[in-house]
């Protein structure tokens, strides 16, 4: 039975001298002893009594083996080495560091091994940076899914490759659709003269998990309910997340005689300006949803879209006599330079199936698929270190 020890390098440095531990790779000594020998050292009091221990031939010989780790501000990078010891070495991270810590590792994408190593032991959120496959997890994590963290690690390294756009294939939870249907039957609020209208709403999708079918894996996608928020009769702000949506309330129908409500210019308009952070933007109406992503050429140069041409193109009469499908049909068969600039796709309640999207990609100069607003946040705050 082994036990880890991690040391803060400058506490030790003085007192552990033999020609390994000389050169240092980083500030943080990773030990890997025996329980015993753990058990023995904790049981001598902080202090010099305990450094003599540590400085003893007798410890010393009793190390097993040892990592060089890198703290700096909330982060800890581990070496892909110790994938094998990642058992024992996380005890002591827990009782070493605040909960809220990083711990992460990159690992080549072809090490199999090692990326199931630290999957099995909470590592996920993958990302891909100078050919490496970047994982981490916080100190303390909850709700793990193993089963997720493999199936987006496999996905994320094997779409991050050269000149192709990021894809991915998506559907919605069962609850997330009886909500996002309800949305546009919700949002009644008073208003200052004291009558009660129907407002738009909007909010943040994210992924729940994974799931595999035919040909690949698929996010399932739910609504992030404290997100949601209400906007104006005929308009709402959305937040620049991976997947957001908005509704379009019953009454509008009403109140503009109309029987679809297909997405407005302003919508496009919106899902410019979201740009490259969202990887598709959901419009809830009563006949069914809307899904509105990027095509695969525009994705990658949305700053380059011409907004008169969009203008000029996607402002179309919601009493055009045109169904739902005839009119995605129709959009997706503008051009822009000779390719689409949004793919659009209908789905009546009830009928939702996984679809495929195209995304940009993230990171800069050197580029990832970036599938969830948690990995997002995580690589931000991995890679601005
Ligand atoms: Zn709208």
């Amino acid at each position: 039975m082994t036990s880890s020890i991690i040391v803060e390098w400058n506490h030790v440095k003085k007192f552990v001298s033999d020609s390994e531990h000389s050169k240092p790779k980083g500030n943080t000594l990773i030990l890997i002893v025996s329980k015993d020998m753990k058990g023995r050292l904790e049981k001598i009091p902080l202090g010099n009594d305990r450094i003599n221990f540590l400085k003893s031939d007798e410890f010393k010989k009793n190390i097993l083996k040892s990592y060089w780790g890198n703290f700096t501000k909330g982060l800890l990078i581990l070496p892909c080495e110790c994938s094998d010891a990642i058992e024992v070495i996380l005890p002591s991270c827990h009782s070493g560091f605040e909960k809220d810590i990083l711990l992460c590792v990159n690992v080549s994408p072809s090490n199999k091994k090692d990326i199931n190593a630290f999957i099995k032991n909470g590592f996920s959120n993958p990302f891909m940076k100078d050919d490496k496959l970047w994982l981490s997890r916080t100190n303390v994590i909850q709700d793990f899914s193993v089963t997720d963290a493999k199936n987006e690690v496999e996905h994320v390294s094997t779409a991050t490759n050269g000149s192709s756009a990021c894809q991915l294939t998506a559907t919605f939870s069962k609850d997330a659709l009886t909500f996002l249907k309800n949305s546009t039957k919700d949002g009644f609020t008073i208003n200052k003269n004291g009558k009660e209208t129907q407002k738009e709403l909007s909010g943040e999708l994210y992924v729940k998990g994974t799931t595999r079918i035919k040909g690949g894996i698929v996010y399932v996608i739910d609504v992030m309910k404290d997100s949601v928020r209400s906007g104006e009769e005929e308009s709402v702000d959305v937040m620049p997340t991976r997947y957001n949506f908005h509704s379009h309330p019953m009454e509008a129908y009403v109140n503009n005689s109309v029987e679809k409500a297909w997405p407005s210019l302003t919508d496009y308009l919106g899902i410019i300006h979201l740009g490259k952070n969202t990887i598709f933007h959901c419009v809830a109406t009563l006949e069914g949803l809307y899904v509105v992503s990027f095509g695969q050429y525009w994705g990658s140069r949305i700053e380059e879209i011409d907004k008169t041409f969009v203008k000029n193109n996607f402002k179309i009469n919601q009493r055009t006599p045109w169904t739902p499908l005839e009119y995605t049909q129709k959009m997706n068969g503008i051009l822009h330079k000779g390719n689409p600039i949004f793919e659009v796709k209908f789905f009546e309640w009830g009928k939702v199936k996984p679809f495929k999207v195209h995304f940009s990609e993230s990171g800069k100069g050197s580029k990832t698929c970036i599938t969830s607003e948690k990995t997002m946040k995580r690589m931000k705050s991995i890679v601005e270190k």
